[in-house]
C-alpha cells in the first residue's frame, strides 16, 4: 500500500552511481514507497494465510539474505531517485529479524551516507515481533523507526491463523515483543489481517488494540488468497513447503479463495463494527487507516494505493536486487528487472510500471465506473479484481459488497468531518454530534451498524466485556 502522488516533470538528477547528471527518465515518479524483503520471503513462523512463504519457489537455489552490495545499491539509488523531501525506507518479509542487527546499522550509516541536502528520511519495520529483545528495541527507539506489529487480535483469533512451524500458536511470543517495544518507547502501529476467524469480531479485535496493546495506529488488511479450480485444495492446506507435498508458487490467478479468506460482505461489516465505535469514541485518539484514507479522498488526496485511482508506486525489492512491481505481484510476468543492471527509478519509469498503474483505472467495470461511491474506492485493489460484476462482467472486486457497504454507511460521517476541518473546527466534533443523533433515534432503534441489533445492546453498549479471554497475559509476561 503506497502513497500515490503522480509524476512530474522529467528534470534532472545527480546520480553517485558513474552516471552524474543523467537525464531523468521521462514520467520518473518524484516518490515512491518500495517495500524491501532483506531475508525475502523466508519466515520464522508459518502463518496459514501466508502466501509469500511460496515465494521462495522463485528463488530454489539462493540463500535468501540480502547482500552489503545489494543493500547499498538499493539505498543508493532509493535516495536518488526521490525528488520530494520525504522519504521512506521500508523494511518488509518475510521476516527482517531473521537478518542480523548489524545489517539494519549498515542500513542506517548507509542512509546517513547518501541522503541529499534536505532530505528526511523515515524508516519503517514490519515483523511479526518474535524474535525482538532489548537490542533490536533499543535500536529502533534510536533510530526512530516505525515498526508495525503483526496482530490478529485476542489470543483465541490470532492463534487461528499465525501458528509456528508445528502449528501451535504464536500469541504469547508476540506480546512478549509488544511488550519490549512499549518499555523502550518505540512508535508502533498493529497491522491485523481480516480473515474468515475474526470478521465477525470487528469491535472485540479494536478494543483489544486500543484498550490492551494501547495502539494508536491500526491498519487492517483483508486476506484474499485465490486459487484455481486445480490448486484450491493444496492452497487450502497452507503454503509452507512441507515433506511429500507439491508445493504451488501463488499467483494472482484464480476466481477461488481459500477457506481463510475474509467473505466479501464481511469484510465491509467489520469496518463498520469498527467505525461505530471509532466515531463515537475515538476520533482524534486512534488513527484507523481505511478511516484516515477515506476522509483524505473526500478532499480529493488519495493516500492509500488500494483506493487510490492509479497505483504503481509501490515496488518490492526482493533480496537479490530483483524489483517487482508490487508487493502483491512477486510473480515472473511483473519482474521489472534488477537494480543491479538498471537504475531503480529507470525501472519505476518503465512503460510496464506506467502500464501497471494505469490499468488500475482502465479495466474498472461498468459497475465500478457508475458507482455512487467510486471516488472513494476506485474499484479497490486490482488483485482482488476476479469476480464478476451484477452484469456478469469479469474482472470486478470479490470484496466489492463489503466495500460498497462500508463506503456508503461511513460517508455521511466521515462528510461531516470534512466540513468541521473545512469550516477550522476539529474533526472530533463528530463524536458529539453523532452521540446527540443516538439520543434522538433511542436506544431501542436497530443500531447503526447494520448488524441488526437494538442500539442499546449493541454500539449502544459500552460496557468493556468481552467473549475472548485471551488478552495480554500479564503474570507471565512480566519482564
Ligand atoms: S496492485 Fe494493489 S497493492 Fe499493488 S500498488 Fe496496485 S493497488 Fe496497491
Ligand atoms: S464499491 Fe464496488 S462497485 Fe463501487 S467502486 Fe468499489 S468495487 Fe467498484
Amino acid at each position: 500500500m503506497t502513497d500515490s502522488k503522480l509524476p512530474s516533470e522529467p528534470q534532472t538528477i545527480r546520480r553517485t552511481d558513474g552516471t552524474p547528471g543523467a537525464n531523468l527518465p521521462q514520467d520518473a515518479p518524484p516518490c515512491f514507497h518500495l517495500l524491501a524483503k532483506a531475508s525475502g520471503s523466508t519466515c520464522n513462523i508459518d502463518c496459514q494465510y501466508c502466501f509469500f512463504l511460496s515465494k521462495d519457489t522463485l528463488y530454489p537455489d539462493g540463500h535468501h539474505r540480502m547482500s552489503e552490495a545489494t543493500l547499498e545499491t538499493y539505498i543508493r539509488q532509493l535516495l536518488e531517485s526521490h525528488r520530494t523531501p520525504h522519504v521512506t525506507v521500508a523494511w518488509q518479509g518475510g521476516e527482517p529479524t531473521l537478518m542480523r542487527l548489524d545489517f539494519f546499522r549498515q542500513a542506517v550509516s548507509l542512509v546517513d551516507k547518501y541522503r541529499k541536502p534536505g532530505q528526511i528520511v523515515k524508516h519503517t519495520f514490519q515483523t511479526n515481533g518474535i524474535l525482538l529483545d532489548d537490542e533490536w528495541c533499543s535500536f529502533f527507539r534510536e533510530r526512530d523507526f516505525l515498526v508495525g506489529l503483526s496482530v490478529d487480535g485476542p489470543r483465541e483469533l490470532h492463534d487461528v491463523y499465525r501458528v509456528d512451524r508445528n502449528g501451535h500458536g504464536t500469541f504469547d511470543l508476540v506480546m512478549r515483543g509488544w511488550k519490549l517495544l512499549q518499555q523502550h518507547k518505540v512508535e508502533f502501529n498493529i497491522l491485523c489481517t481480516v480473515n474468515a476467524a475474526n470478521e465477525n469480531d470487528g469491535r472485540a479485535v479494536y478494543r483489544f488494540f486500543r484498550d490492551e496493546l494501547k495502539a494508536k495506529w491500526v491498519q487492517f488488511i483483508p486476506i484474499v488468497e485465490r486459487a484455481t479450480e486445480q490448486t484450491i485444495d493444496l492452497a487450502n492446506l497452507g503454503w509452507r513447503a512441507q515433506s511429500g507435498r507439491k508445493r504451488v508458487l501463488y499467483t494472482q490467478t484464480g476466481n477461488r479463495v481459500t477457506n481463510r479468506s475474509v467473505g466479501s460482505r464481511q469484510y465491509g461489516q467489520f469496518l463498520l463494527d469498527i467505525f461505530e465505535e471509532w466515531i463515537r469514541h475515538d476520533v482524534g485518539r486512534v488513527f484507523v487507516q481505511i478511516f484516515d484514507v477515506t476522509l483524505e479522498a473526500l478532499f480529493g488526496r488519495h493516500l492509500l494505493c488500494i483506493h487510490a485511482p492509479t497505483c504503481g508506486f509501490g515496488p518490492a525489492l526482493e533480496y537479490n536486487g530483483d524489483l517487482y512491481s508490487c508487493d502483491h505481484f512477486v510473480e515472473p510476468g511483473y519482474r521489472l528487472g534488477n537494480i543491479h543492471d538498471t537504475h531503480m527509478l529507470d525501472l519505476m519509469a518503465s512503460p510496464e510500471q506506467r502500464r501497471f498503474g494505469l490499468d488500475k483505472r482502465e479495466s474498472l467495470t461498468a459497475q465500478c465506473r457508475e458507482c455512487q461511491v467510486r471516488a472513494l474506492c476506485n474499484g479497490g485493489c486490482p488483485k482482488d479484481r476476479f469476480a464478476l460484476s451484477r452484469d456478469g462482467e469479469p474482472g470486478h472486486n470479490y470484496l466489492c459488497a463489503g466495500l460498497e457497504l462500508f463506503f456508503h454507511r461511513a460517508r455521511p460521517a466521515m462528510q461531516t468531518m470534512a466540513k468541521l476541518l473545512q469550516s477550522g473546527h476539529a474533526p472530533s466534533e463528530v463524536m458529539a454530534m453523532t452521540m446527540a443523533e443516538d439520543k434522538r433515534r433511542g436506544p431501542y432503534a436497530p443500531c447503526p451498524c447494520g448488524k441488526g441489533q437494538k442500539f442499546r445492546f449493541c454500539h449502544g453498549n459500552n460496557a468493556p466485556a468481552s467473549r475472548f479471554e485471551g488478552g495480554v497475559p500479564r503474570e507471565r509476561h512480566r519482564l
